[in-house]
């Protein structure tokens, strides 16, 4: 079962507050701390994004995003990514950890309410909800949630 961050943006949408840009060095590196651990870090814009990096409308409409936020087409990408501090590298956004009948482990979903799973009875009971379910419902987490329950399935 493999994580695949689908650079849906939302982790980072308020983030602002915890990637703080100390001082500009260059065009596209910054002097920078991870404020939660206070480690200093040197950001530079990745080459292939600097052309979306430069254009700051969208991250000026949406001030509690991180600095180096954009969208690329559809998705919303971290500019910095080669770069970025490990807590962001490693980030997983896990909302809910799945188990069946059993109590056995069998898939997690992470914050965009995309389910990761393995397991082809849990895959076909999510396909099935999403038909009901959008993912823009303010109360889509809950309803998925009781969805899981409702087919026996435990979550955490
Ligand atoms: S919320 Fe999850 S899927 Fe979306 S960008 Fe963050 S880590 Fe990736
Ligand atoms: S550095 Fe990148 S991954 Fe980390 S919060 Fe900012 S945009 Fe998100």
């Amino acid at each position: 079962m493999v994580f695949t961050c689908t650079q849906c943006g939302t982790c980072c949408m308020y983030m602002g507050d915890y990637i703080e840009i100390e001082r500009q060095i260059s065009q596209f590196e910054f002097e920078c701390c991870s404020v939660s651990t206070g480690t200093p870090f040197i950001a530079r814009v990745d080459d292939d994004k600097r052309e979306i990096f430069l254009d700051r409308t969208w991250a000026d409409q949406h001030p509690t995003t991180c600095r180096f936020l954009r969208p690329d087409g559809d998705l919303i990408r971290c500019t910095i990514h080669e770069t970025s501090p490990p807590q962001c590298k490693y980030y997983r956004c896990v909302v809910m950890w799945v188990y069946d009948q059993t109590g056995a482990f069998v898939g997690t979903v992470t914050g965009n309410l995309s389910l990761h799973s393995d397991d082809r009875e849990l895959r076909q009971c999510w396909q099935e909800a999403e038909l009901k379910i959008s993912h823009l419902d303010v109360d889509a987490e809950e309803r998925f949630c009781r969805t899981l329950e409702s087919k026996g399935y435990q979550v955490e």
